[in-house]
């Protein structure tokens, strides 16, 4: 039987909790109960969900090859182990830059040869998924797509592992039921991300919900990923919410970097510049050592 709220996925993550009126076990694939060790979602060779903190970092959106490469260059010296990049941009009008598309995944590919970073980047839709498989190393469900059950379903079938952001108005409850459609269909390799929600708040982009983060350590055991970037919308904010998601037990982190934020065709506001990001990332190896954990190091290419 699925799991279909909440309780009963609590229920099952803590024994204790369990109904004693007889009901049947419910067998979620997502629930802890139902696989108590964390999960290790490995991104070509790259451990998210272990014991190490990965760091995600990139621009918004692949904008041109100086912008990428120099952009990708100076985030893997300063310790980033995974490149970002949309290539498939969800923007909010549809005169907005949406990205370069193929060309921007060929970008992606020299890069990651190049630097040996591995690549996420965004798949909007159910026709773009093989093609985006084919270059890149782990698959983005944004957080408009995350109750888009086809495409659910579809990375499901893939043989990628999934970066599944949470909806900006999508409860714990329903993040994880997105999950389990990746999972129904044969797909454990899954991290979930939480990037901000839906508030009366205005005075920022979103409410970055750090409480999520414990909340999903509990109740999954999939790895908790957290986007400080879209989660405030303010490049200065971003720092400082960083660090406190690695210090609620993030098992990584996603944030956008860009060689010249200013010019930025899609989100420069919340990005940070090459130098912020370095500085950042020297803060966030102290955190994580505090809290007994490490930053994981990017893979060494052999020439
Ligand atoms: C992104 O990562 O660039 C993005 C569009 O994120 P979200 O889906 O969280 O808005
Ligand atoms: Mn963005």
């Amino acid at each position: 039987m699925a799991i279909n709220n909440i309780n009963e996925i609590i229920m099952e993550t803590n024994p204790c909790d369990k109904p004693t009126n007889g009901k049947s076990p419910i067998q979620s694939k997502v629930s802890r109960y139902t696989k108590p060790d964390n999960t290790v979602v490995l991104v070509n060779g790259v451990k998210i969900g272990g014991s190490d903190i990965v760091i995600i970092a990139g621009p918004c959106a692949v904008e041109s090859k100086e912008q990428l490469f120099s952009t990708a260059r100076s985030v893997k010296a300063g310790g980033a182990a995974i490149l970002r990049g949309g290539a498939f941009k969800p923007r909010s009008s549809p005169y907005n830059f949406q990205g370069m598309g193929e060309e921007a995944l060929k970008l992606l590919s020299t890069i990651r040869s190049e630097t040996g970073l591995p690549v996420v980047t965004e798949v909007m839709d159910t026709r773009q998924v093989e093609l985006v498989a084919s270059y890149a190393d782990m698959l983005q469900v944004g957080s408009r797509n995350m109750q888009n059950y086809p495409l659910l379903k579809e990375v499901g079938l893939s043989k990628k592992p999934i970066l599944l952001k949470r909806g900006m108005m999508a409860t714990i409850e329903e993040f994880l039921l997105a999950a389990e459609y990746i999972l129904s269909q044969g797909n454990d390799q899954i991290v979930l991300c939480e990037r901000g929600i839906r508030t009366f708040e205005t005075s920022t982009r979103n409410t970055l919900d750090l409480s999520a983060v414990p909340m999903l350590k509990r109740l999954t055991h999939l790895p908790v990923i957290v986007d400080p970037s879209h989660g405030t919308g303010l490049r200065w904010m971003v720092p400082p919410m960083a660090k406190a998601a690695i210090a609620v037990g993030a098992d990584g982190l996603i944030m956008e970097v860009h060689y010249k934020p200013d010019v930025a065709l899609c989100d420069g506001f919340q990005s940070l510049s090459l130098d912020e990001f370095d500085l950042l990332m020297a803060d966030m190896k102290k955190i994580s050592h505090a809290i007994g954990r490490k930053i994981a190091m990017p893979k060494v290419v052999s020439v």
